[in-house]
């Protein structure tokens, strides 16, 4: 197939000061939770970016100096740190791209914990966080020696093979970044004060990048020019537009977005593809230099859109990169139904915040293209001729009948119900997840496309039917249904009570389950948003509602998803009192008994219903029976019977993606004891 003539302008070549990047794709920096620790599968990840279309590949923050020593992610301090830099630049260029490093002081935002090394900032503050460390303030032998840093860094990031080299002044994360900020910068010399002076050494660190790498190097600037902070920050209306018109020609690309990186990396719960614009729009029509921005986009037409209105030169991404790193192909191939799309949930994030190679919910390869060598879009061939059973079309039901139709082999998908996507498409009727649709959408579209894959719906299986199925294998994939009794991690034993009151789960809710005329409490010992969403929805149907939780936070977990802070802040808004530190310890007519969780003191408070939101337990009835039949199985010629998703355990989607993904890839190999990936061991130094 080919391109849509009216997607061409998005493959037009663009220079960007000394080179030319081949279209329009832009992999802006963003990190993997792989960094200096998983060099290999980083590189490897990077490479298939490009493999997949994206004319500029970027490492995430490479930091350069102990001094701002960022532990998770790659680093540059001197030539010993080439090698794994040079090889995800290998990598890049392998298949025609051009590879980009952002260089990175991370000032106050960093401990330094590893080097040990007092942080510093412009002024003396105390570090990111609440960890006991005080930056201090920078002299002017600090700023010379940031700036020869630098010099050095963008040196070694040549010798490396980068084409551009980024200078780093966003999301907060940055100390160019917190020389701008008049919050961060109360200096009174010639690095504080006026804007231009605050701007200095942003202004010297491009020019040393341009006259260290400049000839044969493109220097980008990526920036911040609002933080949503109103006048206590930078805005677009303000010194955000100034800086832009100060240093309008001085980068050959300007990189553009809004902090903190929780603004910039926004959920789709709570922002839609391309919500930047309005901060970031103005850029380019105040330089002659290529403009690159974000805003989650995977709909081709609204990229040619944005070029078109001169929004944008180049389409940058993140998250759309890791939910399809071959979304630029599928463009020029003429198939973009074939776009896998971001849904915005931030699982992806979560991977860096929790310092472990990035998961994606809807691309389960991520991380695993090398150690497990799973490529995004090649799957190995059927090795016989098998027919499989699939049963539920869930998450983990609909990747595994998918991956094992597109192996070749011959696959039934029975399903229970009228429609496809089990819990994904139950929780996309929730406030806000609608775009998690997506999980089921690509997927059955992809199903639709094999016609060796048969789906059944309205067929709830029994042993029975799966007994006269005529298959070699059966995956049940029946999903989980929550717990109704308070059981989770704070109780191990059911509530007192649970026969005084009605007692609701998040499935009754989903179900559409009629809701109780008084007030609602909402238990969530879950801590994902399920609790926080469930509390949105019946408050929004104009219930009392009080959230009950024994963490200290509203939805806790999702502080590494960066959406905490919005979501207790939307609940406060819309009148839910919340109860953190709190445990609910009983249930009795008309009221709920609570316990502050240090003291074990308790209280009661008014209620008609509660609704627990605590664990979902497998609905793995089938599976048992099936396993009871024994040798009535391979009499039928069922040589595997497995349990994926969240029938084997419950979790979370990307979990159940990942879990199906991994059957239909294994399906063939033999059973083996062996670690089932790669590993990248450091060598030892010699002592
Ligand atoms: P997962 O996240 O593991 O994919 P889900 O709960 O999303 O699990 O999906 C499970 C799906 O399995 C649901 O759509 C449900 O209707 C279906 N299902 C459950 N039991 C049966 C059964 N016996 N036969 C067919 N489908 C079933
Ligand atoms: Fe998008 Fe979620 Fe994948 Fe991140 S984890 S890339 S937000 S689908």
């Amino acid at each position: 197939m080919t391109r849509d003539p009216r997607f061409d302008l998005l493959f037009e070549p663009v220079r960007i000061g000394p080179k030319t990047a081949r279209n329009r794709f832009f992999q802006v920096p963003h990190c993997t939770g792989m960094g200096r620790w998983w060099p290999t599968p980083s590189a490897v990840s990077r490479g298939i970016k490009a493999e997949g279309g994206w004319a500029v590949v970027c490492t995430e923050q490479c930091d350069i100096h102990p001094t701002g020593n960022v532990l998770r992610q790659v680093r540059l301090w001197d030539e010993q740190d080439i090698p794994p830099l040079a090889r995800t630049a290998e990598r890049i260029h392998a298949h025609g791209s051009l590879a980009g490093i952002e260089l990175v002081h991370n000032g106050y935002k960093m401990a330094n914990f590893e080097s040990r090394e007092i942080p510093f900032a412009p002024s003396a503050r105390p570090v990111y966080g609440i960890l006991p460390v005080t930056a201090r303030a920078m002299d002017k032998s600090d700023i010379r020696a940031v700036r020869r840093w630098h010099r050095q860094a963008a040196l070694n990031a040549r010798k490396a093979g980068f084409d551009i080299v980024y200078v780093y002044a966003g999301h907060d994360l940055a100390l160019p970044m917190h020389f701008l900020a008049r919050r961060h910068n109360h200096r009174t010399d010639e690095y504080g004060g006026s804007l231009e002076n605050r701007a200095r050494l942003l202004r010297e660190l491009i020019e040393d990048t341009h006259e260290a790498v400049g000839d044969t190097c493109a220097v980008a600037l990526r920036i911040a020019v609002d933080e949503l902070l109103g006048t206590d920050g930078i805005t677009s209306g303000g010194e955000g537009r100034e800086v832009v018109e100060m240093l309008a020609e001085l980068p050959d690309l300007w990189d553009v977005n809004i902090s903190a990186w929780e603004n910039d990396s926004l959920t789709a719960r709570f922002g839609d593809e391309g919500f930047q614009e309005r901060y970031t729009g103005f850029v380019k029509s105040l330089t002659t230099k290529p403009v690159v921005g974000v805003g989650r986009y995977t709909s081709p037409d609204r990229m040619v859109d944005l070029v078109r209105k001169k929004v944008l030169d180049f389409i940058g991404a993140a998250r759309p990169s890791i939910a399809d790193p071959f979304l630029p192909k599928k463009i020029e191939e003429g198939r973009p139904e074939d776009i896998r799309e971001c849904i915005g949930c931030n699982i992806c994030v979560s991977g860096n915040n929790l310092a472990h190679p990035m998961r994606c919910t809807q691309n389960p390869t991520m991380s695993e293209e090398w150690r497990r060598d799973w490529h995004p879009e090649r799957l190995p061939a059927r090795t016989r001729d098998e027919k499989i059973l699939v049963v539920g079309a869930g998450p983990a039901g609909l990747e595994a009948a998918r991956a094992l139709g597109q192996r070749g082999y011959r696959v039934s998908l029975a399903e229970a119900g009228r429609n496809l996507g089990g819990r994904v498409g139950r929780e996309a009727r929730l406030p806000g997840l609608a775009t998690w649709g997506r999980v089921q959408d690509w997927r059955v579209g992809q199903l639709g496309k094999l016609p060796n894959v048969e789906i059944y719906r309205e067929s709830r299986l029994t042993a029975d039917d799966v007994l006269a199925a005529e298959c070699t294998v059966v995956a049940i994939a029946t999903g989980a249904r929550w717990r109704a009794d308070g059981v989770g991690r704070h109780h191990s034993f059911p509530l007192a009570g649970l026969d005084r009151m009605p007692v609701m789960t998040p499935d009754d809710v989903m179900d559409d389950a009629a809701l109780p005329r008084g007030p609602v409490v909402v238990y969530d010992d879950d801590h994902y948003y399920m609790g926080g969403v469930i509390a949105e929805k019946l408050r929004r149907a104009r219930l009392a509602v009080t959230l009950v939780t024994p963490e200290s936070m509203v939805s806790a977990f999702t502080q590494y998803t960066l959406e905490q802070a919005r979501i207790q802040a939307r609940l406060i808004e819309l009148g839910v009192t919340i109860l953190t530190a709190t445990e609910l310890v009983g249930l009795h007519a008309g009221e709920a008994e609570i316990a502050c969780a240090y003291t074990g003191r308790t209280r009661r408070i008014a209620a008609a219903a509660a609704v627990l939101v605590t664990m979902q337990t497998p609905d793995d009835a089938l599976f048992h029976d099936l396993a009871a039949r024994g040798d009535a199985l391979s009499a039928v010629g069922i040589r595997k019977l497995v349990r994926i998703g969240d029938a084997l355990a419950p979790g979370i989607i990307a979990a159940a993606v990942w879990s199906g993904h991994r059957f239909a890839r294994e399906l063939d190999l033999p059973e083996s004891d062996a670690v089932g990936f790669r590993r990248e061991n450091v060598a030892l130094a010699a002592i």
